[in-house]
């Protein structure tokens, strides 16, 4: 993997190969502007890289511990995909309830263990903060990989990925936000990551007691981002250059009869999809579960399965940077 600044696509060079190794990556908010640049450099070469010999030896005898308390398809696979693409390999631990945890083990002595093995963990757990916590416990570096209602860091930075792929800028974009905005943790993530960049503006859409966080809103607001909430897609699904659709996050709910209220709030549609621009992409984190019908799959509007292939390239690239190799 080419590491120097003769690489456009890696204009930082070796300052950012040696600021990344051994980091945590728990939040987007570590991620200043030129640091998300260098990310989607190495991801594009990531890219180039699979497209031309598949897999490399960039990570070999490298160990990764993908650690799951909570369900996971994509962010699992991609991760363990990610690391057998750069010749490294995985402890899977998908099961917790079948490991020592099911014994009463706390979530630091397990990161403990693992790095013992390991010579990074991915994590997801239930708890906001988790992340945090096993990033202080262990001397290894651990990638959140979703922590409860919080952040969900590597999702965010693969969406943010997808736009620029996609519509080729991150610059000057009007990005709607869909579905459930208060449990939904990649929403929380990309409009922080979003906030570094210049004019763009912000439509959160949900129903009312699925609304953005104050503090994310906040946070947001700090940044100079114009920022404006709906209950209806109407009015700025016509202006919408990025349409980024959530699945309203059962789970989380305390009361089952309220997930009932809003689980079909919103349905994007080749119907509804008319009312929006010819060139813009819709975004879902996955998985879906009503509101994107099938019907709207093969527009080329629908970014969304493209969207997990670049994630695999996005976290090729951040497991090579805390290992050193990017
Ligand atoms: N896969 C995403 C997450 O883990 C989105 C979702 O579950 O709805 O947050």
């Amino acid at each position: 993997m080419p590491t120097t600044s003769s690489n456009p696509h890696l204009p930082f060079g070796e300052n950012k190969q040696a600021e990344w190794y051994g980091k945590d990556i728990i939040s987007v908010k570590q991620f200043s502007r030129n640091d998300l640049e260098y990310v989607f450099g190495v991801a594009h070469e990531m890219r180039g890289m699979v497209e031309r010999v598949g897999t490399f030896d960039l990570l070999k005898g490298k160990i990764l511990a993908n650690l799951f308390y909570e369900p996971s398809t994509r962010t699992s696979s991609s991760f363990t995909a990610a690391m057998e693409r750069l010749g490294g390999s995985v402890i899977p631990i998908n099961e917790v309830k079948y490991s020592s945890v099911s014994k009463g083990e706390s979530l630091p002595d397990t990161i403990r263990t693992l790095e013992c093995y390991a010579d990074v963990i991915v994590l997801r757990h239930p708890e906001t903060g988790s992340a945090a916590i096993a990033a202080k416990a262990a001397k290894k570096p651990v990638i959140n990989a979703g922590d409860g209602v919080g952040e969900h860091p590597t999702q965010a930075l693969l969406d943010a990925f997808t736009i620029m792929e996609e519509l080729g800028r991150l610059n000057t974009l009007t990005v709607t936000m869909l579905g459930d905005l208060k449990y939904g943790r990649t929403v929380h993530s990309l409009a922080r990551l979003l906030s570094q960049f210049s004019n763009i503006r912000l439509n959160y859409v949900s129903p009312e007691i699925l609304k953005m966080p104050k503090e994310v809103m906040d946070e947001v607001a700090e940044k100079g981002v114009p920022q404006a909430e709906f209950s209806s897609l109407e009015n700025v699904l016509p202006e919408t250059d990025v349409l980024y659709v959530t699945r309203v996050q059962k789970e989380r709910f305390e009361d089952p009869a309220d997930y009932e209220k809003v689980k079909s709030a919103y349905v994007i549609d080749p119907e509804v999809m008319k009312a929006a621009k010819k060139e813009m992409a819709v975004l879902h984190p996955l998985p879906r579960v009503t509101e994107i019908s099938m019907d709207f799959d093969d527009d080329p509007r629908a970014a969304y399965f493209r969207q997990m292939e670049y994630g695999l390239y996005v976290r090729m690239a951040l497991l090579a940077m805390v290992l050193g190799k990017a």
